[in-house]
């Protein structure tokens, strides 16, 4: 049986970039064009062209994506003509496949915020699409307020949506705007209104505000509706967007969804999803969701020894779906709780072969359980754990030794009058029979530290070029009778590999030390630097 037709619509670049402390550039928008490009996403809505410059300049020049590139914005102002609207025209002059206009569909909004009569906002929603269509524009409307409208005048809300289509609109998307609206209300709405109009013509947009916009947009599918509206990890205003980083998948990968529709997205694009959704994160400078569903770290990270066991013997026992599929990786944690199964498996997968009698595993184990009681977590520090364990099986080169470093924390007055604080960091570095002292000024006594290590490693040097930290977190841990210091560093390379490293001391530039020595060393064995 043929499958049908399910479309996706992404707002990340117009409704994402609502989202706080979000401000795309330019060159963010170009990026994240060709990103949703790639994954095969049916629209790429671009922005607002006309209201402000980047807008207008990415709206400037032709593009040429798979997915139609939409233009966002207003229908006709109320009051004027089609001809006589500065926004209109903006929106028809840009360089787009389609257009999609948003208009109300709440008489209340119409009267009130509005100021205007509910045949005037039908006239404007008419003309607006007339005037796309006549420029050969694809047109779609999202109808704001749609559910919230729906329930206090459905004829009102209706006769919006019937307006557009009428007039030949491609799609009429149906907005959840405030985010309210529960998923058998969006069933029993939008059965509704695919009773007026072609399900094949209706399209869910869904905010997460009762944390169930993929749900909804789940449930709009189920009662008919075929475009989903959505963001890259659920950006948008204040709980963001259906996150189509969890919808993609799940139309792939359940066979509810899976054996009933087919999408842009392909099997080999899917692959990719991991990466391209910490990819949008690290453009975002923001640390990538652990917890995410499909492509967080944890999605696929099992703790308790008994699981570990079965998950080798077969995955399938504990994963819902295979971790490759969507890029992922399993991950078994090594923890207090840990068996020797999980040290095993996590063996296996950092690719280390070893007998499982091997009279070194009991020893590993014992050496993970003993650090644990200082207050290291090594499951949540994996390229540690990857150097305990190399190490305790002799498998880590001596490839520099740190003889001895200095950090100092200065606070002063600059010449301008003002306090400032400027730490420096000196370190001794023997590499083979060569010493070096290397010193660096940083923002702070770590960041010195991290600086002045990497400046000369000699021969080693040119593996770790491409190092750098992307996040470093400090927790006091309460042990006995004094506190000690945990540091987590993330560091990453220039492939976007990522990796956790961990430091206990009662001090906390100790601590920190220990974190980043492992990050330098666990980048030189992954790079395979000869010893
Ligand atoms: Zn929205």
């Amino acid at each position: 049986m043929a499958k049908e037709r399910l479309y996706l619509f992404d707002t990340t670049l117009r409704d994402g970039a609502q989202t706080n402390g979000v401000d795309f550039t330019l060159a963010d928008k170009l990026a994240i064009a060709k990103m949703l490009d790639e994954l095969g996403i049916d629209y790429i809505e671009g922005g607002y062209p006309g209201a402000n410059p980047t807008d207008s300049e990415f709206f400037g020049s032709k593009h040429d994506y798979r997915g139609r590139f939409t233009a966002f914005g207003m229908t006709r102002r109320p009051g004027r003509s089609a001809s006589n609207d500065p926004g209109l025209a903006a929106l028809l002059d840009a360089q787009a496949d389609a257009i999609c206009f948003v208009a109300k569909s709440w008489d209340y909004h119409v009267r009130v915020a509005l100021e205007t009569t509910p045949e005037e906002n039908l006239a404007s929603i008419r003309d607006s699409v007339r005037a796309a269509k006549a420029r050969g524009r694809e047109v779609l409307l999202d109808c704001e307020h749609f559910f919230d409208g729906y329930k206090a005048n459905p004829e009102f809300a209706l006769a919006c949506a019937k307006t557009a289509y009428d007039e030949g609109a491609r799609w009429v998307v149906l907005c959840d705007t405030n985010g309210g609206t529960l998923p058998h209300e969006v069933e029993r709405i939008v059965t509704d209104v695919c009773r007026a109009i072609p399900g094949t013509h209706v399209g869910m947009h869904a905010h997460n505000d009762t944390e169930q916009a993929v749900a909804n947009s789940f449930a709009a599918v189920r009662a008919g509706a075929r475009q989903i509206q959505g963001t890259l990890n659920g950006l948008g205003e204040r709980c963001g967007n259906a996150n189509l980083v969890s919808i993609i998948p799940t139309l792939k990968l359940k066979s509810d969804y899976a054996d009933r529709f087919e999408i842009g997205v392909s099997d080999a694009a899917l692959k990719k999803l991991a990466q391209i959704s910490h990819a949008l994160d690290e453009r975002l400078n923001r640390a990538p969701d652990r917890h995410a569903p499909y492509v967080g770290e944890s999605a696929f990270a099992t703790k308790a020894g008994i699981h570990a066991s079965a998950i080798m013997k077969d995955p399938a026992t504990y994963e819902h779906v295979a971790p490759e599929r969507v890029g992922n990786k399993r991950k078994v944690l090594v923890s207090e709780q840990a068996g020797k199964s999980n040290v095993l498996a996590e063996l296996d997968r950092i690719g280390l072969k070893v007998n499982k009698d091997d009279p070194r595993i009991g020893r590993l184990l014992e050496v993970v359980k003993e650090r644990e009681t200082l207050g290291y977590a090594y499951e949540a520090a994996d390229a540690s754990f990857e150097l305990l364990a190399r190490r305790t099986l002799g498998a880590v080169p001596d490839y520099f030794d740190v003889t001895q470093f200095d950090v100092t924390v200065e606070h002063r007055y600059n010449a301008n009058g003002e306090r400032v604080t400027v730490a420096m960091a000196v370190v001794k570095v023997k590499v083979g029979d060569e010493s070096t002292i290397s010193a660096a000024e940083g923002n702070g006594p770590v960041n010195a530290l991290d600086q002045a290590l990497r400046k000369d490693l000699g021969k080693y040097q040119k593996y770790i070029e491409g190092l750098r930290l992307s996040d470093f977190r400090v927790r006091i841990l309460n042990s006995g009778t004094a506190a000690v210091t945990r540091v987590l560093i993330e560091s990453e390379d220039e492939n976007g590999e990522r990796w956790t490293t961990i430091g206990v001391s009662p001090n906390i530039i100790d601590a920190s030390f220990q974190a980043l020595m492992d990050s330098v060393v666990f980048k030189l064995v992954k790079s395979n630097a000869p010893a």
